[in-house]
């Protein structure tokens, strides 16, 4: 809640603050050389251990960070370089070269101006469903929309550091949408290796965690997830399983069982994919706790993160 402002990401020197202020003292105070060996020698520069404060892996101190780090370590000011939504070459070498991924910003911040032309509906293969939707905000009124467009712009950093060309499927530069079967078609069309699509919830406070929604097995009309239903399968339970290391967060108390992941038949962008594809949650805006997490740079630079490792992972096999 100290979290005022979601997009207040300062540009930050990286990982350079301790050792100038190391040396500075051992200059000024030759009586402290000793010690400052010592310091050197523990952790000042040989270690790592500020890398690894920043990738964590452990998952028992993340659960209360939200509120101790606001205090004393601002957050904020960790995930070094914050993306810009420019469109980067591709790698040209990398695990991932060759590999196309498509990142899905759930809905579009100019939705809420455009209502009558994202309530007409599209046809979803197993029936009829709205175009677009607005999405969801915090109780503040960070909305979903820009939630969804900063994760996918650090997630497409970190998937072109790895080789792979990424494609957005809307980047805040359309009038509203695109809508739900587009969605789904601008994968297709890719001929993408893999497919995330990225939202935050809108459950009741209380209900914590994110999920992961898998395609169900939908044959109807122009829907056929059943080519994709296994593919798609691993590549959520590997997201999910990445999700949990990176950020510490829990699968959600309130869908799936425990497990973070949740089958669907209902939603357009999944049914009509032809390549691997899921959703996920990465939490619950209206929980003042997830809400916390979510408006959170630094929280959103590890969600990025875990999704990140789990398509390298599922696409590196
Ligand atoms: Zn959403």
């Amino acid at each position: 809640m100290s979290y005022v402002g979601p997009d207040f990401d300062p540009p930050q020197p990286r990982r350079s603050r301790r050792r100038p202020l190391t040396v500075a003292v051992a200059a000024l105070v030759p009586g402290a050389l000793l010690g400052w060996l010592v310091y050197e020698t523990v952790g000042g520069s040989g270690g790592g251990s500020e890398e690894a404060v920043g990738t964590p892996t452990s998952s028992s101190s993340a659960p209360a960070s939200p509120t101790t780090a606001s205090t004393s370590a601002p957050d904020d000011e960790k995930p070094s370089p914050v993306p810009t939504p420019k469109t980067s070459a591709p790698a040209v070498s990398g695990p991932l070269k060759g590999k196309v991924v498509v990142i899905d910003p759930g809905h579009n911040p100019n939705n809420f101006q455009h209502t009558a032309e994202i309530n007409k509906k599209v046809n979803i293969g197993t029936g009829w469903k709205e175009c677009d939707t607005t999405g969801t905000s915090t109780n503040s009124g960070y909305a979903e929309a820009e939630f969804t467009l900063d994760v996918a712009h650090r997630l497409r950093t970190l998937l072109e550091k790895q080789g792979a060309t990424v494609k957005l499927t809307q980047d805040g530069d359309r009038t509203f949408g695109p809508c739900i079967d587009e969605r789904a078609s601008i994968g297709n069309k890719a001929d993408a290796d893999a497919v995330v699509s990225i939202h935050a919830d809108g459950a009741g406070a209380g209900q914590r965690g994110f999920h992961v929604i898998l395609p169900g097995s939908v044959h109807s009309g122009s829907a056929d997830t059943r080519p994709i239903v296994a593919s798609s399968a691993e590549l959520g339970e590997r997201i999910a399983g990445s999700f949990v290391r990176v950020t510490g967060s829990a699968p959600s108390n309130y869908v799936g069982d425990g497990t973070g992941l949740v089958t669907r038949k209902d939603l357009g962008g999944l049914n009509l994919s032809t390549v691997p594809k899921v959703f996920i949650e990465c939490g619950n805006m209206r929980d003042s706790k997830d809400a916390a997490q979510l408006t959170s740079g630094a929280w959103r630079q590890k969600a990025a993160q875990g999704i990140s490792e789990g398509i390298v992972s599922f696409l590196r096999g």
